[in-house]
């Protein structure tokens, strides 16, 4: 049994185009969440014991299992999301590519390395290896309910811990297919488990003593978070929200620029942490842009049948935040040159320019498919503009010859130069956020080290002439090391 069941209150996910029950799911307590962290536990040790080679055979068989039933995976993200299917189809892939990377990778990232003693210490042998935290604590959002949260699960499965994932609340059914699917490659342990419920399950998932909590998602709950695993010293990952910038030069490939803007700003339907929110474009190309992006944006229409770009808006909350940076940016002067309408359930594309800095549709997070873009003299103004969010996660810069300076520049865990959101999909690159975004980082190495505690080891070779550790040392060798260390680093520069 891999789910916690015996519960009596349950919730049901609702497919939010139409209001219909997708399906019902405990509201799982705070003993029940423990009892999870104690079967993950015991699961744990078995799991490390496999090693990287066992845990990997185990990961692709599991990958195969997601890649083979994709189709009916992205039904379950599409019923809980609204997102199109072919959207839904994207993010499972790129999912499924991270575990591929994460479960060939995790031997050559976590395990035991030689490192240099150094002179004084030169009769040791040196190496460092990431064990595994045991059980990690995985939160996630419902805006990319696999590919979000599989950056944290299938690392920390790699890494040698076992999962316990909490997922929102909007998409408990996708919780429950990858979790179900998992115990199909891995019948043995409850190595990967899931609890559902709403923020009270996540806060005592905080509380039941896991290695680390893995939360994605806004960045208020995030302080929550921290708040609530302080009590126990227990570490966090934090992938908050984000206000990502795009920069467009003056040499920039104008007609790629608006297309990626588009893109990066309205699909699904501007509900991604990575998604384009703000663009910043040189005078020199303004009114280019301006015209060829509202052109595009035409044919990117907001609906539930086959010719709509973009789904509902999933969170009907959410509606209300986007109609008041909307309305926000209009009483502050600024014009809407595309869309404007939110409705019951969608949020049509939006473009709006002459928007102050000062405005909520610059500084907050809209989470919709909305667009601010704002003219710059040069691309000094530009990063200085883009760089004054508290949000820093990724952003995009399109430009020519001061490509790779930009992305340099700008404030953020990820920059794509001439495309947008394309690090997310390269599964060696680490992702994460600065600031109000949060910190660490999940994917690549650096997202295999998250989910590792490094672990030094040393070996004596032989006994030293210069011996330490000793109280037998003599004044003699505490004045030759001393001489040494002089030689060493006393040299005047
Ligand atoms: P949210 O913060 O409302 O909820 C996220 C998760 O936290 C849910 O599972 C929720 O049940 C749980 N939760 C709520 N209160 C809690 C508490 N007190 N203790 C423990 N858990 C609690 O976020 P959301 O609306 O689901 O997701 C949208 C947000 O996620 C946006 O801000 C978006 O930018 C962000 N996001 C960030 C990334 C990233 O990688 N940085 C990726 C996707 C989404």
């Amino acid at each position: 049994m891999t789910s916690v069941q015996s519960t009596t209150t349950t919730f049901d996910s609702l497919n939010p185009a139409t209001d219909e029950v997708v399906g019902t799911h405990p509201v799982h307590t705070a003993e029940q969440v423990g009892a999870a962290v104690r079967r993950a536990e015991a699961a744990a040790a078995w799991w490390a014991s496999l090693g990287f080679d066992g845990r990997a055979e185990r990961l692709q068989r599991w990958k195969g299992i997601i890649t083979r039933r994709a189709a009916q995976l992205a039904d379950v993200v599409h019923a809980e999301t609204g997102k199109p299917h072919a959207d839904a189809m994207i993010e499972i892939i790129l999912a499924i590519d991270h575990t591929a990377w994460a479960a060939k990778n995790a031997r050559k990232v976590l395990g035991a390395k030689r490192r240099s003693p150094g002179l004084l210490m030169s009769n040791q042998a040196a190496w460092v290896e990431y064990q595994p935290l045991g059980v990690v604590g995985v939160i996630g959002p419902w805006n990319y309910p696999v590919f979000t949260p599989m950056g944290s699960i299938a690392y920390a499965l790699a890494a040698g811990n076992a999962v316990v994932f909490k997922p929102s609340e909007h998409t408990p059914g996708v919780g429950q297919w990858l979790v179900d699917t998992f115990a199909d490659a891995v019948p043995e342990h409850p190595v990967f488990q899931l609890v559902t419920g709403f923020g009270e399950t996540g806060a005592a998932l905080c509380r039941a003593g896991v290695g680390k909590l893995a939360f994605t998602g806004s960045a208020a709950t995030g302080r929550k978070i921290m708040a609530a695993c302080a009590e126990t010293l227990t570490p966090v990952l934090i992938e908050a929200g984000g206000k990502d910038a795009m920069l467009v030069d003056a040499d920039a490939d104008v007609d790629a620029a608006a297309d990626g803007a588009l893109w990066g700003g309205m699909s699904n339907a501007g509900q991604t942490c990575v998604g384009i929110e703000r663009v910043y474009v040189h005078e020199q190309v303004y009114d280019s842009f301006v015209t060829t992006l509202t052109e595009k944006a035409k044919d990117v229409r907001a609906g539930s049948d086959s010719g709509a770009k973009i789904g509902p808006i999933t969170m009907p909350a959410q509606l209300e935040i986007i109609r008041g940076h909307i309305a926000d940016a209009i009483r502050s002067g600024g014009r809407v040159l595309l869309g404007g309408t939110v409705g019951d359930r969608y949020a049509e594309p939006t473009i709006l320019v002459d928007v102050p800095e000062s405005s909520e549709a610059v500084q907050e997070e809209t989470f919709g498919p909305t667009l601010t873009i704002t003219k710059v003299k040069d691309m000094d103004e530009a990063l200085d503009k883009a760089n004054a969010s508290k949000y820093a996660l990724g952003g995009s810069v399109f430009a020519k010859a001061k490509g790779m300076e930009l992305a340099r520049k700008l404030r953020g865990g990820m920059t794509s130069i001439n495309s947008v959101i394309s690090f997310a999909g390269v599964p060696s690159l680490p992702f994460g956020g600065v600031g109000d975004s949060g910190f660490g980082r999940i994917h690549g190495p650096e997202g295999l080290r998250e989910f590792g505690r490094p672990k030094a080891i040393t070996r004596q070779r032989f006994a030293a002439p210069l011996t330490l550790t000793t109280f037998a040392r003599t004044a003699k060798v505490d004045a030759q090391v001393a001489k040494l260390i002089t030689l060493l680093h006393g040299k005047r520069r």
